[in-house]
């Protein structure tokens, strides 16, 4: 173990964050893992572990002599740990709001004492239900009511933004705050509710691929690799410092459409069925229609955004293996 790194991840352990951790170590660097293995796992970091620059301490982002120690060992911070996917926020709503408040509120109290920069993960979520497709990052946000706990995870997000925007006014505190939209690839498990393993999966075990609602829904897909890019880009800009935002490609697909290519890039039989809102997910539940981010400051500050189109993503997602579905 070293005596410091070059950064800390929080959530090293999850789909993001440890395609970060591998880029962050070729790229020379030391990291620190902070993750609670809730919705994280060992596996996806085994290649790191044996990796004298690489360190990973299990804990939660909600023990604040934890962070404090972790804090204090590293130069940069990226905050990425926070509970996800829409079963989790459905069905353990205190944790949604706990872990990604608390979390961010440990992580940016522990920043400050050594004015560390952070980078705060934030969603495409906080937009709601806007109807201002693209979504701009100072456009309005609209959301739903306080009896639908699927609206807790989006406020929860939002005050992440807020606060660390307030720490970067009143101290200084340097912090670069990302919406990531729906980014897939290796890795990323369907258990939680998200779309393209869980379709993947299904396709590629015969079973139906359950398309909820009636399937006119889009979303734009982001592959990892270039997620991880736009971040790191970002991090390095301080013309990125006190920003929020958007990270994401801006190719639109609907639900539908994205079962059928599943369907026929994995050339696989399963048939596609049509699955009522109301049968797929708990009382409570609201959809969002269109997703879809406006990258002109991602662009301004990087020079890119994620490219990789929606066929290509598919095929390196099942050229992985079977993704982890439903269970
Ligand atoms: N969805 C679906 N079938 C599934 C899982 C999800 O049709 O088995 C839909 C879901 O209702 C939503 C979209 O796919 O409209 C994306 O869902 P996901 O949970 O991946 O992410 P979200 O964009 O909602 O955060």
């Amino acid at each position: 173990m070293l005596t410091s790194y070059d950064y800390l991840v929080t959530g090293g352990a999850g789909f993001i964050g440890s395609h970060l951790c591998e880029r962050l170590l070729s790229d020379g660097k030391s990291v620190c893992v902070l993750d609670d293995l809730s919705t994280g796992s060992l596996k996806n970091i085994e290649t790191l572990l044996p990796s004298d620059d690489f360190n990973f301490i299990k804990g939660s982002v909600l023990s604040v002599e934890t962070v404090n120690e972790c804090v204090s060992l590293c130069s940069e911070i990226i905050h990425l740990a926070a509970a996800v996917g829409v079963e989790n926020v459905i069905n353990k709503p205190v944790e949604t709001i706990e872990t990604n408040v608390g979390g961010t509120e440990n992580i940016l109290r522990a920043a400050r004492k050594n004015n560390t920069k952070v980078f705060i993960a934030s969603t495409s979520e906080v937009y709601g239900k806007s109807w201002k497709v693209p979504f701009a990052e100072d456009g309005d946000i609209v959301l739903g009511p306080t009896s639908r706990n699927r609206w807790s995870y989006a406020c929860s997000k939002a005050l992440d933004e807020f606060l660390a925007l307030a720490y970067n006014q009143s101290y200084g505190l340097p912090v670069v705050i990302c919406r990531f939209f729906n980014t897939v690839g290796p890795r990323q498990s369907g258990r939680y509710g998200m779309v393209l393993p869980r379709f993947i999966n299904q396709a590629l075990t015969g079973q139906p691929i359950t398309v909820f609602g009636n399937g006119t829904q889009t979303r734009c897909f982001s592959l990892v690799s270039e997620v991880v890019d736009s971040l790191l880009a970002l991090m390095n800009n301080p013309q990125a410092v006190g920003k929020v935002v958007n990270v994401g490609s801006t190719e639109e697909i609907t639900i539908l459409e994205l079962a059928r290519r599943v369907r026929e890039i994995s050339g696989s039989n399963s048939e596609i069925i049509i699955v009522p809102y109301k049968d797929a997910y708990p009382e409570g539940f609201e959809d969002m229609q269109r997703r879809v981010p406006d990258v002109s400051r991602l662009i301004g500050l990087t020079g890119f955004s994620p490219k990789a189109d929606t066929n290509t993503i598919i095929r390196k997602v099942i050229s992985w293996g079977i993704p982890e579905g439903v269970v």
